[in-house]
């Protein structure tokens, strides 16, 4: 999710929306990746290699969602153990290491 990527994100300036579901795209032989929303007819090229890009996952926070942000309120729980605040896709603690309990999705 880093600036440089190589992912354009251009298409979110407009909004802090999040409808449509944003994917990984990865090429197979490089390796490379991309973040973009996926439609079911459409085929995706690095435009650096000329590769077709497959999704290979759905990214963080599933659409549709108030937000775009990753790290928003409602994508975070508290750690039983230390009280800090961490992802609700995060299985351990990054500050004290307790496992977490997985995420229910009921939200
Ligand atoms: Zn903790």
């Amino acid at each position: 999710m880093s600036p440089s990527g190589g992912a354009d994100r251009g298409y979110l300036s407009a909004s802090m929306a999040n409808p449509a579901q944003t994917y990984r795209l990865r090429a197979a032989a490089s390796g490379r990746e991309a973040l973009a929303e996926v439609h079911a007819d459409g085929v995706y090229v690095d435009r650096e290699t000329g590769e077709e890009m497959q999704p290979v996952t759905k990214t963080l926070p599933l659409a549709p969602s108030a937000s775009s942000l990753l790290r928003i309120p409602e994508n975070l729980r508290a750690c039983a153990r230390c009280d800090q605040l961490i992802g609700m896709d995060v299985s351990d603690c990054p500050y004290c290491g307790l496992r977490q309990e997985p995420a229910t999705g009921t939200r």
